[in-house]
């Protein structure tokens, strides 16, 4: 029965980790890299070693952060994070590395993002489990070795095209993920919904992941925010109409684009006749930095065929024309 008395406040706080799945195998969707995995694994805790360097690389969102913890929670070893920006100096890397115990997971968020320097102090660490570290400056400057335990790095990236060659190749298990398909994006919903305890029908859970943009974590919000409808001006409960209407005010359209999303592909159509047009443009125009476009904004409308990406530039699709409502325009005459 639905608690006509629940209020969007009273809702758990860590419902996000709540919906975090902890195991292999209750990790929906990206089968092909869950299958993988496992094998992986298994085959690091059967020879008892640490298991290799693993890169995770795609879109925000669909869960790089969550598949690394799963790592450690299979491989029983403790799991450390930190990311790119946030190791200024050597020291800062070098103080996380000699705390490792064996077989731990190390996770690196934004891996793209690493200090140069620091990136240096990670190869011997990473190829041979040791840190060379200077010690003092000028003359007096020496070189200590210090072993470190194994352990295993777990890099995640939106950008793989911005890792340096060298680090690149010093993961042994690249793993690409890909947008999730509606219907894993609805076993996700339902799950969370059931989490949260908000009786969901089948097509109600179903609009939301046609509108989630691909991302778990997108579902996850959007149903957040459904439930918030559902609970102040339904009965608390989520079906398709309820899951549609609350979308909507939240200016996610039926394609599951959000106002960023529409503000790219109507500046290409109204401003640029479909485009070729830069990226650097682009971001100028939309006051949006280059990154968020490219990492955040085009790889889902590129998925979508919305948009293509060209040698001189990103053009409009037709079917973006069409879900505008506009006309492409004629081609110039030969
Ligand atoms: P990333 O690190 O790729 O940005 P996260 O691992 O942080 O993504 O995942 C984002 C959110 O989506 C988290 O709240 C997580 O619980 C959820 N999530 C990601 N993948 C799945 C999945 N396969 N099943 C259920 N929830 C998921």
């Amino acid at each position: 029965e639905p608690d006509p008395t629940l209020r969007p406040d009273e809702l758990p706080e860590d419902i996000d980790r709540a919906m975090r799945p902890s195991a292999l195998d209750d990790f929906i969707g990206q089968a092909g890299a869950r299958a993988n995995l496992k094998v992986f694994i298994e085959s690091a805790k059967k020879r008892g070693q640490a298991m290799d360097h693993t890169l995770f690389y795609g879109p925000p969102g669909l869960g790089k952060t969550t598949l690394a913890q799963i790592m450690s929670k299979e491989l029983g070893v403790n799991f450390r994070m930190t990311s790119g920006p946030v190791l200024a100096k050597a020291g800062d890397l070098a103080a996380i590395l000699t705390n490792l115990e064996e077989r731990d997971v190390l996770f690196i968020d934004e891996i793209h993002r690493l200090n140069p320097v620091v990136e240096e102090v990670l190869y011997p660490a990473l190829e041979d489990f040791e840190l060379d570290l200077v010690i003092g400056e000028g003359p007096a400057a020496r070189t200590v070795r210090i072993d470190l335990q194994p352990f295993t790095l777990v890099g995640a990236t939106t950008r793989l095209g911005l890792l340096t060659t060298p680090l690149r190749d010093r993961f042994g298990i690249p793993t690409r993920l890909e947008f999730y398909s509606v219907d894993e994006l609805c076993q996700i919903v339902e799950r969370g919904a059931g989490l949260m305890g908000i009786p969901t029908s089948a097509d109600g859970a179903r609009e939301i992941a046609r509108r989630a943009r691909g991302t778990p974590r997108i579902a996850g919000r959007l149903l957040r925010r459904v439930v918030d409808f559902a609970v102040v001006e339904g009965d608390g409960t989520i079906d398709q109409k309820m899951a549609d209407s609350a979308l909507t005010r939240l200016n996610v359209d039926d394609l599951g684009l959000d106002s960023a999303d529409r503000r790219y592909l109507r500046l290409l159509a109204e401003n640029y006749g479909g485009g070729p047009v830069g990226v650097e443009t682009i971001a100028a125009a939309l006051s949006e930095s280059r990154d968020a476009i490219e990492e955040v904004i085009e790889p889902f409308l590129l998925q979508q065929g919305l948009i293509q990406r060209t040698p001189r530039g990103r053009m409009l699709a037709a079917k973006a024309w069409a879900h505008l409502g506009l006309s492409a325009p004629k081609p110039a005459p030969q």
